[in-house]
């Protein structure tokens, strides 16, 4: 059985001509990691609170949600403004409350959640004097303590400066899989999407574009949308001539994919990553590298060829000027 369904959810906000959520399909596990990603206003937010019901926005909804965990634990992405207490440990006393359970009860769950978070020696502290990941953590660990079968995280660490957020990324992944517990995760950030989760549903506008595996999303994706979006890449309009077989900038090219039809317009994408550079006579096209920055682990080379500007990353030296195939 699934944790969450949805079918055929839509939804608009009142006053609003757009759908904010457009014929969405959804089926999300126990103990699955799913991540949703999407630009700003694509829908994310107001999917997350459909399916924490007792938040629901108002509006005009349309289809089913089906949600068969709980508790269900929610975090925002200003941990600040959910606090309530003064101090981290009347934050998870605060939590605790109205379940039924005695002061040492109480007192034996906040000891458990901080050694496992490990917030023993912040435990005193006050909210104000917490830093950045502290806040975040203290706000994850809080949303957990009473045994939470589902945990929503609406871009919990969007505060955060980058070096932070990698660390915090690492830590909720890990945590996720020790505790096997579903986790419904947003960002609108593409290195979080493909480091953290399992699945990542690509939303544009309301709609899914795309679900999959990280490596589905990169290397397959549906369409110039997904592409764009996640990772880098050199979108271009071309034929497909037969199976295997593309035409781009008048170059036919051997390809792997088949099944379009002959002679069928497609958007053909190609990952910076997977463009050798060669001597000029050697490769599918000649062009003229335009520019050339390092960026540490490989360089980011544009080369002009076929009246194309395109996107190549190698870990190979060249030069701006340099003719090459
Ligand atoms: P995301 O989280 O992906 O940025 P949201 O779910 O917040 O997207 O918003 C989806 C769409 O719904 C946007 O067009 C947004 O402007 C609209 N919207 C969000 N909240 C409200 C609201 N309370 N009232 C009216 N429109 C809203
Ligand atoms: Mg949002």
């Amino acid at each position: 059985m699934a944790y969450f369904e949805t079918k055929n959810l839509t939804f608009t906000y009142p006053q609003s001509s757009k759908k904010a959520l457009d014929n969405v399909n959804l089926n999300i596990k126990q103990g699955e990691f799913v991540l949703i990603m999407g630009k700003s206003g694509s829908g994310k937010s107001t999917l997350l609170r459909l399916l924490k019901k007792e938040i629901s926005p108002v509006g005009d909804i349309s289809g089913d949600i089906d949600v068969n965990c709980e508790p269900i634990g929610f975090v925002g992405q200003n941990p600040e403004t959910s606090f309530v207490c003064e101090n981290v440990r009347g934050e998870l006393a605060f939590a605790l409350e109205n379940q039924g359970l005695s002061n040492d009860e109480i007192t034996v769950k906040i000891g458990e959640t901080a050694s496992f978070f490990n917030l023993n020696n912040i435990l005193d502290k006050k909210i104000d004097e917490l830093s950045g990941g502290e806040k975040a953590t203290v706000c994850i660990a809080s949303s957990m303590i009473y045994d939470t079968q589902a945990l929503l995280l609406d871009e919990p660490l969007g505060a955060l400066d980058l070096q932070l957020r990698r660390a915090m990324q690492i830590e909720l992944k890990k945590l996720q899989k020790k505790l096997g517990i579903t986790f419904i995760y947003i960002t609108h950030d593409q290195e979080e999407a493909l480091t953290m989760s399992d699945t990542i549903v690509v939303m544009n506008q309301g709609y899914i574009q795309q679900i999959g595996t990280p490596e589905d999303i990169y290397n397959e994706p549906e369409n110039a949308f997904v592409a764009d979006f996640i990772g880098d890449s050199n979108i271009l309009d071309g034929t497909m001539i037969q199976d295997k077989v593309v035409e781009i900038l008048g170059v036919k090219i051997p390809c792997v994919d088949e099944g379009f039809g002959n002679n069928t317009p497609v958007d053909v994408v190609i990952r910076p990553e997977d463009i050798e550079i060669v001597e000029p006579e050697k490769g599918f096209m000649e062009g003229d590298i335009t520019s050339v920055i390092f960026k540490g682990v490989h360089y980011e080379i544009e080369i002009m060829a076929n009246g194309f500007e395109w996107l190549v990353h190698t870990t190979l030296l060249h030069n701006a000027g340099e003719h090459v195939g």
